[in-house]
């Protein structure tokens, strides 16, 4: 059985009501328990739950400095192209956004990685949008036997495929997939993703599982917090990190705990994740998940991050640049708009996105970010705060 099946099955609306009506004594019988099921979870994130998040903090801070020690793991996403045939009304990438777009060539991506690891990493996440035309299955796999010699660990985050699609870039150097479902809300996620095959839902959902039966052994799952209640969209990656846990127990799962970010389109979430919560949710999923990586982006800023390491969270990107070609300028000189999968010529003041005077500096990017020190400043407040940067957490000689 799917997750699709077991999914449909959740009481997820009764969830949420029992979280919302959470007294603080069974919040905090929920933050003792060794075991937690999906109804103790959704008390740890009730508003009750708010009221004992000292609690819940020093609880989470314990276990996890049990199992993953006082580490950070960093990673760099390495954007390769922003072509997309998907409309997700919340992404600057979108079919209809007027953007400047750019797929960057394999000369391109190499120069790309190398300034990376010229920065200290060693741990790489290619993204790219969804376009069959630009981003190929042959295109990700040569990009991955490119760097798979340089690189110990290369995940992926582009359009879900079929198991046989994966197996190809598994063999070629890839050991992670990460897919964030964006909204686990049936009629949210169809009223956000208005054309292209992103639309399937169920599809995506299975992502993982077809990533894992392909060989895959690092999997990232995640809602974008922002566009349905976010109690029902913990509730459900929790589900859903359950399901993974108990049925591809190989492969190391990681949670991440994204919230939306402006971007082209200038979307407005639609519902608000705030701090507190954020951090609260951060203590809720690593008590649940004592041993699942939890990974926080250079979508928040600084003091919220610093904020939360000692909270649970295990991995982080630094130094994100959210469009091809932003750590070296490379793939700058054939900077275009896409229509309808044909390439169109700039044209000045086109959109106000275009380039001024006919120069792009640079493709349009994902989002912003609101973290933008270095990595070498990321890592040195690591360091202040008495946990250790770790650049490389894996090599593929361990599961050799
Ligand atoms: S979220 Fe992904 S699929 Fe949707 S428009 Fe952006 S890049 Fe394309």
């Amino acid at each position: 059985m799917s997750f699709v099946a077991e999914f449909n099955s959740l009481p997820l609306d009764a969830l949420v009501k029992k979280s919302l009506a959470t007294s603080t004594a069974v919040a905090r019988d929920a933050a003792a328990k060794s075991r937690l099921s999906l109804a103790d979870f959704a008390a740890l994130i009730s508003p009750a739950g708010s009221g004992i998040l000292e609690t819940l903090g020093r609880r989470a801070h314990a276990m996890t400095q049990q199992r993953f020690g006082k580490v950070i793991r960093l990673f760099a996403p390495l954007y390769l192209s922003n072509e997309c045939i998907n409309n997700c009304t919340y992404c600057g990438f979108s079919r209809d956004n007027p953007i400047l777009r750019v797929t960057l060539s394999l000369d391109e991506v190499k120069r790309e990685a190398d300034a990376l690891k010229a920065q200290g990493f060693r741990n790489l996440l290619l993204v790219a949008g969804e376009h069959p035309k630009f981003v190929s299955n042959n295109y990700l796999r040569d990009c991955i036997a490119l760097l798979h010699p340089e690189w110990p660990s290369i995940s992926l985050e582009v359009g879900p495929m079929e198991t046989e699609e994966y197996r190809p870039l598994v063999a070629a150097g890839s050991d992670g997939l990460v897919v964030y479902q964006e909204s686990y809300d049936r009629k949210i996620y169809a009223e956000m993703h208005t054309a292209g095959p992103k639309r399937n839902f169920d599809w995506r959902l299975e992502t993982p599982e077809r990533a894992y039966a392909a060989g895959f052994r690092r999997l990232g799952i995640s809602p974008l917090y922002g566009l349905a209640d976010w109690r029902l969209e913990a509730l459900s990656v929790a589900a859903h990190a359950d399901y993974l846990l108990r049925n591809c127990w190989k492969a190391a799962l990681t949670i991440s705990t994204v919230r939306i970010r402006p971007c082209a389109g200038e979307f407005e979430p639609l519902t608000h994740l705030a701090d507190r919560e954020l951090a609260q949710l951060i203590c809720a999923l690593r008590i649940m998940f004592p041993d699942v990586g939890i990974v926080l982006s250079t979508r928040e800023n600084p003091k919220l991050r610093d904020g939360m390491m000692s909270l649970g969270v295990t991995m982080m990107s630094a130094g994100a640049k959210t469009e091809p070609g932003g750590y070296t300028g490379a793939g700058r000189e054939k900077i275009h708009h896409t229509e309808r999968g044909i390439i169109k010529e700039l044209a000045s003041g086109s959109s106000e996105w275009a380039p001024v005077d006919g120069h792009a500096t640079n493709a349009t990017g994902q989002f912003n970010v609101a973290d933008e020190r270095s990595p070498a400043e990321v890592a040195e407040r690591i360091r202040e705060l008495g946990y250790e940067p770790v650049w490389k957490d894996w090599d593929a000689a361990l599961t050799a």
